[in-house]
């Protein structure tokens, strides 16, 4: 998000929450399932499959302050600059994720981090998953939806993404019927790092290993896309994960395959060597004024 920016709204419930973690996981090696829990969750009201939220880490390890919640959706502009004119020292970190399950009747929701984990390109948000335990503190705003496009009429979906976009995948397949099909096109590290991913509906799930290339510096999903024997009919299309490979899949959906673009809803869950709190470069903002098109 580029400094000055408000977050986005549509759709967004103006709660925030104070969350303490209940329990931790391995989902793979380098996913760390961390369960979140709370009276504040008492009003989180489930917004789409892939929800996404804003999680706040206090940078001393303690419990996160952030400024009052916006009073109305017209404050969430000045509530983000309330929150950019704490001091340096008091901001928590803000990031961005998705709900992996939310157990309403016990306030708990599952969280699903990708553990970096190389030392180089650790972010806050990656560190304080790691090293998460019980009782620690974290804020959370939101939910609010993560892709600006919902299904219209379609005859199967197609999701593709890296790791990232996993928590979000496995909840948009949990919450299919049985009579719909899906294909999964995934990219993660290896075969170590593949998941289980159950659902009620018809579902191919095609794993696609990066090998040694570093995260986001690998064509395996695009390639893998474009290698896609279809099935018959019209998709709806889901894609997600690093900027520039959610530009490459988009764009040969589009222009190579033909699939109407309003069908295809995307979004960059991140940037290779830029931090969440790095401007958005002009294509990223041209890429979400297409998202958000229509
Ligand atoms: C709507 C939405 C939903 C998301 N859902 C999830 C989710 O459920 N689980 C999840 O893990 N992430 C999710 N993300 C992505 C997550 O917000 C980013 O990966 C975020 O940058 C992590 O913050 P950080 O503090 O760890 O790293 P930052 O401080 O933002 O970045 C530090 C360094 O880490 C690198 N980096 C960031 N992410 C990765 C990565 N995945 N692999 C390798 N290097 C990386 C950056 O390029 C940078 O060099 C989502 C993002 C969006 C927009």
């Amino acid at each position: 998000m580029r400094r000055g920016e408000a977050p986005r709204v549509s759709g967004v419930r103006l709660t925030y929450s104070e969350l303490r973690v209940v329990g931790c996981e391995a989902v793979t090696p380098r996913m760390r399932r961390v369960t979140l829990a709370g009276d504040g969750l008492a009003g989180f009201t489930p917004v789409a499959p892939d929800q996404q939220v804003k999680l706040f880490f206090a940078r001393d390890g303690g419990v996160p302050e952030v400024p009052d919640p916006p009073a109305g959706l017209d404050d969430v502009a000045g509530w983000y600059q309330r929150y950019l004119a704490m001091p340096d020292e008091r901001r928590p970190w803000m990031r961005t994720y998705s709900i992996r399950r939310h157990r309403s009747a016990a306030r708990e929701v599952d969280v699903d981090f990708v553990l970096h984990g190389d030392g180089e390109h650790d972010g806050p948000a990656s560190r304080w998953a790691a090293a998460a335990g019980p009782g620690d503190a974290v804020g959370l705003y939101g939910p609010s939806v993560s892709h600006l496009r919902t299904p219209g009429r379609h005859d199967w979906k197609l999701f593709a993404g890296d790791e990232t976009a996993l928590p979000a995948i496995g909840a948009w397949l949990e919450s299919l019927g049985p009579d719909e099909r899906a294909v999964v096109v995934a990219e993660v590290a290896g075969p170590e790092e593949e998941q289980r991913l159950d659902s009620p509906a018809s579902v191919t799930v095609l794993w696609r290993h990066r090998g040694s290339a570093p995260a986001g510096r690998s064509d395996v999903l695009a390639d893998a896309v474009r290698e896609l024997d279809f099935p018959d009919g019209e998709p709806f299309a889901w894609v997600a994960g690093e900027a520039s490979a959610v530009r490459d899949v988009r764009r040969h959906l589009v222009g190579e395959r033909g699939v109407d673009r309003r069908a295809v809803a995307f979004a960059g869950y991140w940037r290779v060597d830029r931090t969440h709190d790095d401007a958005s470069t002009a294509e990223e903002l041209a890429d979400h004024a297409e998202a958000s098109a229509g």
